[in-house]
């Protein structure tokens, strides 16, 4: 007995000398906290100390808080600290106005850290931890991401989203007559929308950190991404999520809120649909997905019928005019998705929105319709919400799928609309038609498609097309037309075709 308590008594002793003997110097694994709104006059250290100073201190100890002009320096015991600081910051409404910074680059910690991102984890991913992966992958990545936040959902959970846009960009983007670049086309991936449809959520964050992580070795990658401007928002249903639930906070389905161009406005906006129509409104996006569950297919516009019934007795499909386009896209997800085009359900593995159920307020038919982005709304698995165990599964099913699709966006015609003869950028609103007797474009031999340049553009237009040559008309308001005639976008195309214009004003 007494040999029992002699050998516990030893243990303390040893345990506590380990304790007291570890090393005390912290320096090598801090965070940084800088306040990002200078207009407000937020007195970083200050207003840390008066609103979360006591909590933080409470949490990392007053030894280890220093506040400078720059911002606050805290010397953090472990990663566990660090999360648990990000979190007061996210609980106290204070994640947005100030920046957050990991600076143990150089400790043993870091590789441990790193290992940890690399390797993945399978579970789910709440609201505080999706944001310390996005957190997580922007400290990583500070060159290549930024977060931002397209507004907040009803419990005031921020729409977070990562955008991925490389300094590089593809040399074929380079503007033939002004001595710049022009911009990158921005495409967006959007995930959970649906509360319980969670795969999309956790395939995205999968994604996000594949591509960042093989950006410097993926020759594929990295034309991929110094391509496009990338916007992926894993979750724009926070609440929804959280509360197992397919509608948001209030009971509304959120992808029957939006305007519809047949059955009109719906009764109450949603902040979070608030949120997305005004980000869309800021933004000109050339593809887009919204990433959804209860299914394995591709659906594609258009959701509503145009005589706006809700039952299709027939799965009469509901076509935009260009449903060649849709329909080959769709395929192309579908093909290389591990198993979707050959679903017994649907053939190949696309459907039409409205053959399949008619729908009205979605958020595919008003990006269309609203914005003139063409929409997918993907479904993933035929089980909503399935065990954390099989996540990874199903992201390695769509894994190259998701890859292919955004690759979808190299075969467009792009440019720059300048005025002559100073070479300004065109800030009036235009409009570029694009116009073909292809029969792979349409069945009929004959199309066109007006794309609206508005004033966000800043003279820069892109737009999707498929392989055919076409014939394009400029006009802008005050300005005389112009024509550039039989542009070929071809199969192998693999960067898009780059076509300026330089109007001259018409003569008063
Ligand atoms: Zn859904």
């Amino acid at each position: 007995m007494s040999g029992l308590l002699s050998i516990i008594a030893v243990c303390c002793v040893l345990v506590f000398a380990y304790a007291n003997n570890r090393p005390h110097d912290y320096s090598d694994y801090s965070i940084r906290i800088t306040s990002l709104d200078k207009n407000e006059r937020l007195n970083t250290p200050n207003l840390l100390r008066r609103v979360v100073g006591s909590k933080l201190l409470r949490v990392v100890g007053e030894r280890n808080f220093a506040s400078s002009e720059e911002g606050v320096v805290i010397r953090a015991r472990n990663e566990r600290t660090v999360e648990q600081i990000k979190e007061r910051l996210l609980n106290e409404g204070l994640n947005e106005y100030y920046k957050v910074e990991e600076t143990f680059k150089t400790s043993p910690d870091y590789q441990r850290y790193i290992n940890k991102v690399n390797t993945g984890d399978t579970t789910y991913h709440n609201y505080t931890q999706l944001y310390t992966f996005l957190t997580e992958m922007n400290n990583l990545y500070p060159n290549m991401t930024e977060i931002f936040t397209i507004g907040q959902s009803v419990e005031q959970r921020n729409l977070y989203g990562i955008r991925i846009n490389t300094q590089n960009r593809s040399q074929v983007v380079f503007s033939d007559q002004v001595n710049a670049p022009i911009p990158k086309p921005k495409v967006k991936y959007i995930g959970n929308i649906h509360g319980d449809e969670t795969v999309g959520r956790e395939i995205l964050i999968h994604f996000i950190r594949d591509i960042l992580m093989q950006y410097q070795t993926n020759g594929r990658i990295q034309k991929l991404l110094d391509s496009i401007d990338l916007y992926i928002v894993p979750s724009i249903n926070p609440d929804g999520f959280e509360l197992a639930q397919r509608e948001n906070k209030n009971d509304v389905d959120m992808n029957r809120n939006f305007p519809d161009f047949i059955t009109g406005d719906s009764e109450v906006v949603q902040p979070e649909v608030k949120a997305i129509k005004n980000w869309l409104s800021e933004n000109t996006f050339v593809l887009s997905v919204s990433f959804h569950g209860g299914a394995v297919v591709v659906n594609y516009p258009l959701d509503g019928l145009p005589n706006g019934q809700n039952y299709n007795a027939y799965n009469e499909e509901a076509k935009t005019s260009e449903d060649n386009f849709f329909v080959q896209l769709s395929k192309s997800y579908a093909k290389a998705h591990s198993s979707m085009s050959e679903s017994t359900e649907f053939h190949q593995g696309i459907t039409n929105g409205a053959a399949w159920y008619p729908l009205y307020g979605g958020m595919q038919d008003y990006n269309y319709f609203y914005e003139n982005c063409p929409e997918f709304t993907i479904e993933l698995s035929d089980t909503k919400r399935p065990p954390a165990a099989d996540l990874l599964g199903y992201y390695d099913e769509n894994k190259e799928a998701l890859v292919v699709f955004l690759e979808n966006s190299y075969k467009a015609i792009g440019g720059l609309v300048m005025e002559h003869p100073s070479l300004d950028l065109v800030q009036v609103p235009c409009n570029i038609t694009f116009e073909t007797n292809d029969v792979t474009v349409h069945s009929s031999g004959s199309w066109n498609y007006t794309l609206p340049l508005k004033q966000r553009d800043n003279g820069f237009y892109y737009k999707l097309l498929l392989p055919a040559s076409y014939n394009l008309t400029l006009s802008c308001e005050g300005m005389m037309k112009k024509t550039h005639n039989n542009i070929a976008v071809k199969a192998l195309d693999d960067k898009p075709i780059v076509k300026n214009w330089v109007v001259s004003r018409t003569k008063m």
